[in-house]
């Protein structure tokens, strides 16, 4: 089958253990209010590839992402579970580590699928009350923590990684209730905070979208650094 993809970095280090080369797929139902990616909101702006055309272009960099892997990101992979399902097959049947970035909001049969196959799963809860996500992403809290309880049930693990954005989501009361949150899932591996950064403004430029965050300073190593602190207590 054929899906869509926005890019493909060949050497991250970010997105998961080791080496790996991450595949954006576009489509994203989010609207989240410092999204970096609004070129890959679009399913159909990216470009087509059929599951072997794409799995064979990762594999040309195999000799590099062998002791890393694979990351899916995006835009939301889920969206289309089942091309991404058919890419991780070919490469997982070359011993490759498979990890998922998602906002778990798209929650199917198709994600049950493509869960089986995933070693990791880079899960953002982003904000902590269902006001708050409702407000600054559009879409429900609920569904998000129901993916963290499914991801839970099938031990699969887990690496949090939430954007601090300063003057919305970066005060101690708002790391307590995302600590509060993660403490029952044993799931949990990891927890990234990740400073709120404005490199994306080009993009919605060129795209015509008004970035609403525009006028928002960007996060401060410092403050992350504190918070991270009140987090591991
Ligand atoms: S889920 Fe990711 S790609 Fe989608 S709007 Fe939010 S930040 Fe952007």
């Amino acid at each position: 089958m054929t899906g869509y993809v926005h890019s493909i970095q060949s050497l991250g280090t970010l997105d998961g253990p080791g080496v790996r080369a991450v595949i954006f797929t576009t489509g994203c139902p989010l609207r989240c209010i410092y999204c970096h990616n609004p070129d890959t909101w679009k399913k159909e702006a990216g470009e087509v590839f059929s599951s072997s055309e794409l799995a064979e272009k990762v594999l040309k960099l195999y000799p590099y992402i062998k002791n890393g892997g694979v990351t899916f990101s995006g835009g939301e992979p889920c969206v289309q579970a089942k091309f991404v399902t058919e890419v991780a097959k070919i490469l997982k049947a070359r011993g490759l580590h498979i990890a998922l970035d998602t906002s778990g909001a798209v929650d199917n049969e198709d994600t049950d699928k493509l869960l089986e196959l995933v070693d990791l799963v880079l899960l953002d809860v982003k904000f902590t009350s269902s006001e708050a996500y409702k407000l600054n992403t559009g879409a429900d809290l609920a569904g998000v923590l129901r993916f963290l309880e499914k991801l839970e049930a099938l031990g699969k693990d887990v690496w949090i990684r939430h954007v601090v954005v300063p003057g919305i989501n970066d005060t101690e009361e708002d790391i307590r209730a995302l600590s509060k949150i993660l403490e029952p899932y044993k799931c949990i591996k990891k927890t990234e905070l990740l400073p709120f950064r404005k490199l994306c403004l080009e993009k919605y430029e060129k795209l015509g979208i008004p970035f609403p965050l525009r006028d928002t300073p960007e996060a401060e190593q410092k403050r992350i650094s504190e918070l991270e602190e009140l987090l591991k207590r």
